[in-house]
């Protein structure tokens, strides 16, 4: 049995509290069991169920909660993006969001160089509005695109560049902050405070003396140290002084503080100018002990930033296709064997001439210590940008390894003197091999703060080896006079650890601090003060406890039912994972909380977050959502259905399949497939309604309307009489306030000369330039030009073009559908939930299409939802090796051309644009990465300077935009940018492959957008 979620015990107080909060603030207040669940966890192996969760509008609402939770005796978590590796942002209490309505730059002094902010605004979005005055806020932290300030400063949050500009302590200058009594009161420099402040300042700088010679003794003398408070404001341990005046500022108390003695209201942060220019050089070494080594040598030459990747990383990127080309641009010679290491130094400035002259002494210092001509220098901008990319994805990759077996972070940020760094490391190697696993490190060689993660499988064994590798680690740790918490902060992996860093007395001391600022211990209790054991399997996300209900997906989720071997990190064949959901609890479980999907900058994911700011909304809320109710966690009324459950249904509403976060998380958590299977299960359980029907079965009715004289024409009366389509959203729910696809009664197939035409085996096309191009419903009902330009770009270029028809053999085996010429890829039918009928449909297109595929013609589509089905959902169908096959013949237009075109085989030539071309790229196509070749090929029309508009999901999502109580969201997702981009360039092309796309531009911006190939066919 799980461990029970429910808040039972704390019954009566949440019931009051809930009450409570809805009528005395205008906040909202979520008590239920999935709301609460989804702030149980953050990117820790940690889970605890809050009392309930709250998201205040105001600030009077954050007091006022305050207040009544104090009453109560209810604790309170304030909270941010819930990024924390440590568990210190879940607790049995009040959670708080931030992140929805405190979001404000508050004030800017460009002069002065400072900025205030409110807690929950978000590190990228700060900088990119600070970017236009030249400045940047500098704790570069990796989830700069989710991390909130208050949440930096709760756990003084460290960047890769923290040798030059230090830490959050270093950073922050004042925090406005509401106390245990409700009080504000205002935290910054020392000599200047007054009230509450300055009472607590005068009690901490009290015990500070009582204990200077303990602080002395026991603090680490490294930069990277963030355990405790920073008791020693008043006498500074860490290499950089916290103030650059030698002041004191009593907000110092509070950063790193975790949430654990006051709630920050506003905070107020010392800027930095944008450094003009960056060079990068990088180091290639043939010995891992080297590269550790080498890194107190190159901190003298005063880098921005020294940053280790190693070999396991380097390979999984030389790998990887997206990669493969920049990592080698940071390699001696590709050709020769891969370095054990590489460090990347960069160095920066308002010149671009001192930076050049401190790579060549990069060079000579690598030359004097025995490695000559090992430093690639890299001045350029954008080549510096990929590799930083790279070292990103490196960590994606390996934390998207399947099984129960995940990389876990616990001592990954232990922070040593840079002259022991190669001791540290080897022995740490030492360490992990002992316990049966391998880490693969990366990150701060410039701070000596490298992270490590050995694979560790919590339901088992898990705990047992964290303990043991922890205690080894942290007794180097102090052979090599280091800090054990050097980055991610305390919570609960490192609490306990606390008191083994400080000692007995200063510990004391810190819980004396936190009496003195919260005497009733409401503010997040347990971190810090008090904490519990690191390997306390109560705490635990996946305790040995943790079990999945039997369950059978509509999807293949085999690929997910694995388990891993730590040291290989190879994985047991499909389907042998033991998941008794058969593998589709272990993909929901792929969901590590990095929140990465709450990010706004450019991609895609998630749209349905970026329009409401919901947790639920998010890929990380559904994913949450989704775990505990395959888990049992949640209170499910029918809980013979948890996965078509009302609770997924709420999470799942605003989900537009859009496929982004199958591409960009981090873990690739595939909710599009997830929903998927939602719909089938709750479709089953509360049957399909009419609207579900019309969407489902138009492939196999569009002929059918088609072919009746006069019928599409009475049915397009719907577009013209709004009493027509008020009485069609009555009645099937599809907005009156859209346009639907116009009806034709001459359609492609009307168009196309004879069943004849357009048909060749695949042998015969073998023989000359063959390609199959798939003619789907939309194109080839409602717009069937875009079928004919495609056909006259590919003639021209002298392709021989069969197109998927139905012989009259397999027309006549269906019943109702006969004069159904058609293959269709059963997308109408998934967005239903009808999974059999989706399989029905697309089995008959993948067997017509083997043969094809199995001769190498490439298969080409226009519509990318359409198309995509091939490469993504027949590979989950059961459908073998024959899906595969086709999956990689699978191309849209564009793809294939801009191929050809780079391979010198595609003999167009385009006259010239009469004007530019904008170009928005439909979802599937963004996630499976086939925008650029869009891009490319356009630049082939002379003059049409083709720009990408950057945007997220259009918001029509196939049936989603058209449905009534989706209107407004999906009118929201238009206008966050595509909308605006468009209605900024009147004169412009604008391009866009998808059908529902052009039916938001069309709407939203009056706009005609066209399909590529009219585009293409309109220039021959
Ligand atoms: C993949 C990955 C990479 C990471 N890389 C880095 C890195 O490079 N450097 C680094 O330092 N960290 C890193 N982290 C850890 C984490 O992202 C950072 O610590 C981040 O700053 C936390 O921000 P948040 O908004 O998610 O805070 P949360 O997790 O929401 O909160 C953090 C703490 O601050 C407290 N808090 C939040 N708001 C307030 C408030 N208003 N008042 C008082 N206390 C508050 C919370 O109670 C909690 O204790 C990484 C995490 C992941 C998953
Ligand atoms: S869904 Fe993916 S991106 Fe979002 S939190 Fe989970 S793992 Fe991270
Ligand atoms: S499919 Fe799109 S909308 Fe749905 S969770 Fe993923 S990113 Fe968000």
């Amino acid at each position: 049995m799980n461990k029970p979620l429910d808040a039972r015990e704390i019954l009566i107080d949440q019931a009051l509290l809930a009450k409570r909060l809805r009528q005395e603030t205008s906040g909202e207040v979520m008590t239920d069991s999935a709301s609460r669940g989804r702030y149980a966890t953050d990117a820790s192996i940690y889970q605890a169920m809050p009392v309930a969760v709250f998201v205040p509008k105001t600030a009077d609402d954050i007091a006022a909660a305050l207040q009544i939770a104090a009453e109560l005796g209810v604790p309170v978590l304030p909270r941010g993006g819930g990024t924390s590796q440590c568990g210190q942002t879940t607790g049995t209490a009040l959670v708080i969001d931030n992140t929805k309505y405190f979001r404000n730059v508050l004030d800017l002094n460009i002069e002065k160089g400072y900025v205030e902010v409110e807690p929950g605004i978000v590190l990228d979005h700060l900088n990119l509005s600070l970017k236009q005055h030249g400045l940047w806020y500098p704790v570069d932290v990796s989830t700069a695109a989710q991390a909130t300030i208050g949440g930096m400063a709760g756990n003084n949050s460290c960047g890769s560049r923290s040798i030059a500009y230090g830490n959050m302590v270093h950073n922050v200058l004042g925090i406005d902050a509401w106390l245990a009594n409700g009080q504000v009161a205002q935290f910054g420099n020392y000599a200047n405070s007054s009230g509450a402040a300055k009472e607590l300042g005068d009690f901490v700088k009290h015990l500070a003396h009582t204990l200077q010679p303990e602080i002395e003794a026991h603090f680490p003398k490294v930069l990277r140290r963030v355990a405790g408070y920073n008791l020693d404001i008043f006498h500074p341990q860490s290499q950089l002084p916290y103030t650059q005046d030698g002041s004191v500022n009593l907000s110092h108390l509070l950063v790193g503080s975790e949430g654990t003695l006051a709630y920050f209201k506003s905070l107020k942060l010392k800027l930095a100018p944008l450094p003009k220019h960056k060079v990068l050089g990088v180091v290639n070494f043939a010995s891992f002990y080297k590269a550790m080594d080498s890194a107190q040598h190159i901190v003298k030459l005063g880098p921005t930033a020294v940053e280790l990747v190693d070999r396991t990383m380097i390979d999984l990127a030389r790998n990887n296709p997206s990669f493969k080309k920049t990592i080698e641009t940071a390699l001696i010679n590709p050709s020769a064997q891969t370095p054990e290491a590489i460090l990347l130094v960069e160095f920066s400035g308002e010149e671009q001439a001192p930076l050049l002259k401190k790579l060549t002494a990069l060079q000579e210092l690598m030359a004097d210590h025995g490695l000559p001509g090992s430093v690639v220098s890299m001045p350029d901008a954008p080549l510096q940008k990929n590799l930083w990319e790279v070292r990103k994805a490196g960590l994606n990759i390996m934390m998207s390894l399947k099984g129960d077996g995940k990389p876990v972070s616990f001592i990954e940020d232990c922070a040593v003197p840079l002259e022991s760094l190669a001791d540290y490391t080897q022995a740490l190697t030492d360490v992990f091999a002992k316990y049966g696993s391998r880490g693969t490190w990366y990150a701060h060689a410039s701070v000596g703060t490298l992270h490590v993660r050995p694979i560790l499988d919590m339901r088992r064994d898990g705990a047992q080896k964290m303990r043991a590798v922890a205690e080894e680690a942290s007794a180097l740790v102090r052979k090599y006079k280091g800090a054990y918490s050097g980055e991610h902060g305390d919570g609960l992996c490192r609490g306990e650890w606390i008191s083994w860093q400080f000692g007995p007395k200063i510990t004391q001391a810190l819980a004396e601090i936190k009496h003195a600022f919260d005497p009733k211990g409401l503010f997040n209790p347990g971190k810090i003060i008090d904490p519990p054991k690191m390997d306390d399997v109560s705490n635990f996300r996946f305790p040995p406890s943790y079990k999945v209900i039997p369950l059978q997906p509509a999807l293949d989720w085999s690929a997910w039912n694995v388990q891993n071997n730590p040291i290989t990190e190879e994985t047991t064949a499909p389907g042998t994972g033991g998941d008794p959901a058969n593998g589709l609890a272990k993909a929901v479980e792929m969901c590590n909380n990095n929140g990465h999907c709450r990010k706004f900058d450019a991609e895609v994911m998630c749209p349905s977050y970026r329009v409401t700011r919901d947790e639920k909304h998010l890929t990380r809320g559904r994913a949450n959502t989704l775990r505990l109710a395959l888990s049992n966690q949640l209170d499910i009324q029918d809980e013979s259905s948890p996965l078509g459950s009302d609770a997924i249904k709420e999470v799942m509403d605003l989900c537009v399949s859009c496929k982004a976060c199958r591409r960009e998380c981090p873990t690739g958590v595939d909710m599009a497939k997830m929903k998927i299977e939602f719909l089938s299960a709750y479709k089953k359980r509360v049957g399909h309604s009419l609207r579900d029907l019309a969407v489902a079965y138009l492939p196999k009715y569009a002929s059918t309307i088609s072919s009746i004289p006069l019928l599409p024409a009475i049915l397009n009366l719907r577009n013209h009489f709004k009493p027509l389509a008020k009485l069609q959203e009555w009645m099937m729910g599809i907005s009156a306030q859209r346009s639907l696809p116009v009806w034709k009664g001459r359609t492609f197939w009307s168009n196309i000369q004879s069943n004849t035409s357009y048909q060749y085996s695949p042998e015969e096309l073998s023989k000359h330039k063959g390609v199959v191009l798939f003619a789907d419903t939309f194109n080839a009902y409602f717009e069937d030009e875009n079928l004919q330009a495609a056909l006259k770009v590919l003639k021209s270029a002298g392709y021989r073009v069969h197109i998927p028809q139905k012989s009259r053999h397999q027309q006549n085996q269906q019943e109702k559908s006969a004069c159904s010429k058609e293959f269709c890829c059963g997308r109408t039918y998934l967005a239903a939930g009808m999974v059999d009928k989706a399989k029905e449909t697309l089995r008959e297109l993948v067997d017509h299409l083997a043969p094809y595929a199995q001769n190498n013609i490439p298969i080409i589509g226009l519509e990318p939802s359409c198309l995509f089905t091939l490469k993504d959902e027949a590979l989950v169908m059961g459908f073998g090796e024959r899906a595969i096959e086709v999956s990689r013949q699978a191309q849209l237009l564009e793809e294939f051309l801009a191929r050809e075109a780079k391979a010198d085989s595609l003999s167009l030539h385009f006259q010239a644009a009469s004007k530019p071309v904008l170009f928005h790229g439909h979802c599937h196509q963004k996630s499976f990465g086939a925008v650029s070749p869009a891009l490319e090929l356009l630049k082939l029309i002379p003059q049409a300077n083709p720009q990408l508009i950057e945007s997220s999901c259009c918001g029509m999502a196939g049936s989603f935009g058209y449905e009534a109580e989706h209107i407004e969201v999906s009118k929201q997702m238009a206008e966050a940018s595509l909308l605006p981009s468009i209605r900024k360039a009147p004169d412009s092309w604008v391009v866009a492959d998808g059908t529902s796309c052009r039916h938001q531009i069309a709407d939203g911006a009056q706009k005609q957008a066209v399909h590529i190939a009219r585009i293409l066919a309109a220039h021959l």
